[in-house]
C-alpha cells in the first residue's frame, strides 16, 4: 500500500477545507470500497480525512413528509429505520440486497453513493488497459471477459456496470443529494449526480472535487404507491446485481396513474428508464402492457460476447417486478 497521511475530521467546515485545499485526498466513511481498493493500489490518496464522525448518520422526517438520509448513516440503520420501512419500502427492500450484514452495518449511504464499478479490470492493476483507471490505456472489459457489462449508455472508452442497489432505488424515488463545500450547499438531482462514461469514463459524478455529501433527501411517496425490488444474482446472497429493476408505482383501479421506473447492473449509472414510465402511464396493469414498457426500456441495449442475455434478463426482471408490484394488495 502506498503511504498515506491519516487525519480525524471532527467538523465539517474544517473538513470541506482540508478536502479544498489537498487534491490528492480522500474522505474515509466506513471505508467497504475504498480500503480494498487502496489494497489493491488502485486508489493511492495522499491523505485520508476520516469523516466518520462527522455529525451526518441521522435519519429525521421532514416538513413535506419527506426523509433525510445523513450521508454518514450506515446502511443497516437506514433499512431499519421506521420511516424508511413504513414510507420507502423500496430502499429498504434494496439496501437489504445489497453485500451482506456486516457489509451494511459499516457501509455509509454517502460511500454507497460513490461506489466504484467492480470490473475486474479496473479492479487489478495487472492490466494495463483500462480507461477508468489509467485514462488514455484503453478498455481491457471489451474484448474480455464482460459478463457483469454494461448494455446501456456505455461508450468505446468503458462499458462498466455501476454496481449499487441503494442508488436504483433511490433513482426510482427521485432522490435529491445534498452537498457542501468552502462555497455553501448545493442540491442535486439524483439523475444528474452520476455520469455516463462518454470519453471521460474517470469521471463518475457530477461532484465537485472540494464538495462533501451531507445527506440525501427523499420526497414524499403516496401512501397508496406499490413498490418493488428486484435483483437477479448469481448466487442467493453477497454478490452484485447481473440485472435489478426498482419500480413505483400508483394505480386506479387497474389502471397506473403513474409510474417510476429504474435499472440497475445495466449502465454505468443507475438507470432510470422513462421510456417505460411513459409506456406504462395510464395503461391498464397487464403482463403484456409491462412487456411493452420493458421493450421499449431496452430498446437500445447492446450487448457484448458474454453479457448479450442481460438484455432479455432485464426485461423480465422488469416485468417480474412490476408484477409484483401490482400485486400487493
Ligand atoms: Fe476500465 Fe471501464 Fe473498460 Fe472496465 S469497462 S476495463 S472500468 S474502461
Amino acid at each position: 500500500m502506498t503511504p498515506f497521511t491519516y487525519s480525524r475530521e471532527t467538523d465539517l467546515a474544517q473538513a470541506t477545507q482540508h478536502l479544498a485545499g489537498n487534491p490528492q485526498a480522500k474522505l474515509l466513511g466506513g471505508g467497504t470500497n475504498l480500503i480494498d481498493l487502496m489494497k489493491m493500489g488502485v486508489e493511492t490518496p495522499a491523505q485520508l480525512l476520516d469523516i466518520h464522525r462527522l455529525p451526518l448518520a441521522q435519519i429525521e422526517a421532514l416538513p413535506d413528509g419527506g426523509i433525510r438520509i445523513g450521508a454518514l448513516a450506515r446502511n443497516s440503520d437506514t433499512a431499519e429505520h421506521p420511516l424508511v420501512i413504513k414510507n420507502y419500502p423500496l430502499l429498504r427492500e434494496a439496501l437489504l440486497a445489497g453485500a451482506s450484514p456486516q457489509l451494511r452495518n459499516m457501509a455509509t449511504t454517502g460511500g454507497n453513493l460513490l461506489q466504484r464499478t467492480r470490473c475486474p479490470y479496473f479492479y487489478d492493476p495487472a492490466f494495463s488497459q483500462c480507461n477508468k483507471r489509467r485514462p488514455g490505456s484503453g478498455c481491457g472489459a471489451l474484448q474480455g471477459y464482460n459478463r457483469m457489462h454494461a448494455i446501456l449508455g456505455q461508450s468505446e472508452h468503458c462499458i462498466a456496470a455501476h454496481p449499487s442497489d441503494m442508488c436504483v432505488a433511490m433513482a426510482a424515488l427521485e432522490a435529491v443529494i445534498r452537498v457542501r463545500s468552502g462555497k455553501g450547499e448545493r442540491q442535486i438531482a439524483f439523475e444528474d449526480f452520476h455520469r455516463l462514461p462518454g470519453d471521460t469514463p474517470e469521471k463518475e459524478t457530477n461532484l465537485a472535487p472540494d464538495e462533501i455529501i451531507t445527506a440525501v433527501d427523499l420526497p414524499p411517496v403516496s401512501s397508496s404507491a406499490r413498490s418493488h425490488y428486484l435483483k437477479i444474482r448469481d448466487r442467493a446472497s453477497y454478490a452484485f446485481a447481473l440485472v435489478s429493476a426498482g419500480v413505483v408505482v400508483e394505480l386506479e383501479g387497474n389502471q397506473i396513474k403513474w409510474a417510476r421506473v429504474a435499472l440497475g447492473g445495466v449502465a454505468h449509472k443507475p438507470w432510470r428508464a422513462r421510456v417505460a414510465e411513459q409506456a406504462l402511464q395510464g395503461k391498464e396493469a397487464t403482463p403484456d402492457v409491462f412487456r411493452k414498457a420493458a421493450e421499449e426500456a431496452l430498446a437500445g441495449a447492446k450487448g457484448y460476447e458474454f453479457n448479450r442475455f442481460k438484455i432479455e434478463l432485464a426485461k423480465r426482471c422488469l416485468v417480474r417486478a412490476l408484477n409484483v408490484a401490482t400485486a400487493i394488495a
